[in-house]
């Protein structure tokens, strides 16, 4: 994958922890950032078995790693052996990047984020009423972002409407959005369909190998939304198809899964990424 040539003993190491791990860009997109902007580093993907992640931690202290991406199941579990939390890790209670900053390890959450700076870049006003399909860890942090920039009104819908309420009190508690709960179904969708100005899928619906599934099927009631999944695999999900066919604005998860490494590598490395770059390591990729 064209890796740093330089390795070294001042070689940094960053990584990824996870378990399993399964198919992850980020080893890919990392190295090929590094190898361009001819850096002394390396990004390694850890599977950190259950049971192991404390004296994985601790192994970013003694190897003096620079940091690590965290994916499911660690997000939040990672939180009780941290020095620190970031704002936006404080507020959402997930971690998805721990940096090492001279042997304190501080959590980051560059989820949400990611998915506004997504957004920005192409030119896309965030404002209006939205709704979130999904409630889970993906969803706390694209809320919290969004009602951030001052999104006015969100409506949360998911399969367990009690998950649902838990991320609409996080959100009137810490932020002043007006958030509502509801069981996802099409009947309480299509009340709320017409008035939306952005819908997301924050659900692993649609993701392959399930490529026929969706959110929602029928987006009838939709007049002007712009309607967003954070899967990126595929690239058009079943929702976004529906979407385009009724000829409404659409964006996949690309752009939030670029947009949150770009920030992940600045705030380990101090360093820009290179967006486009990034992402056409991805597309060739895929
Ligand atoms: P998660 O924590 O498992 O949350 C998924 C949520 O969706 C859960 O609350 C789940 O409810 C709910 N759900 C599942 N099926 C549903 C349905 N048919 N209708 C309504 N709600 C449903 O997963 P996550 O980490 O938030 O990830 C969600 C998606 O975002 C995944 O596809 C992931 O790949 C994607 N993602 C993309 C990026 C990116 O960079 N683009 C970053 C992070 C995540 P139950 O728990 O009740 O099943």
């Amino acid at each position: 994958m064209g890796l740093n040539k330089m390795i070294d003993a001042k070689t940094k190491l960053m990584g990824l922890f996870g378990y399993p791990l399964g198919h992850s860009f980020s080893p890919l997109m990392h190295n090929k950032l590094i190898a361009k902007l001819g850096l002394n580093y390396v990004f390694l993907p850890f599977e950190i078995k259950p049971g192991n992640l404390a004296p994985a931690l601790e192994s970013i202290r003694a190897l003096d790693m620079l940091g690590v991406n965290v994916t499911i199941p660690y997000k939040e579990k990672v939180i009780e052996h941290l020095d620190g939390l970031s704002p936006d890790a404080q507020a959402c209670g997930a971690v998805n990047l721990i940096k090492n900053e001279k042997g304190k390890l501080i959590g980051y959450n560059t989820d949400g984020a990611g998915f506004v700076a997504g957004l920005k870049a192409a030119n896309i006003d965030v404002a209006g009423d939205v709704i979130l399909l999904g409630a889970g860890g993906a969803a706390r942090a694209v809320a919290y972002a969004l009602a951030q920039e001052g999104i006015k009104s969100m409506a949360i819908f998911d399969l367990d409407k009690s998950k649902a309420s838990n991320l609409v009190n996080f959100i009137t508690e810490k932020t002043s959005t007006i958030g509502s709960s509801y069981d996802i179904g099409q009947e309480n969708f299509d009340k709320l369909a017409s008035k939306a100005k952005m819908i997301i899928n924050c659900t692993p619906v649609g993701m392959y190998p399930h490529v026929d599934e969706s959110p929602i099927v029928n987006i009838s009631q939709v007049k002007e939304a712009l309607l967003c999944d954070l899967i990126y695999n595929p690239l058009k999900t079943k929702f976004l198809a529906m979407g385009e066919k009724k000829g409404l604005a659409t964006m996949n998860g690309l752009p939030m899964l670029i947009h949150q490494g770009a920030l992940t590598f600045n705030i380990l490395t101090g360093q820009q990424a290179p967006i486009d770059f990034m992402e056409d390591v991805i597309l060739n990729q895929m």
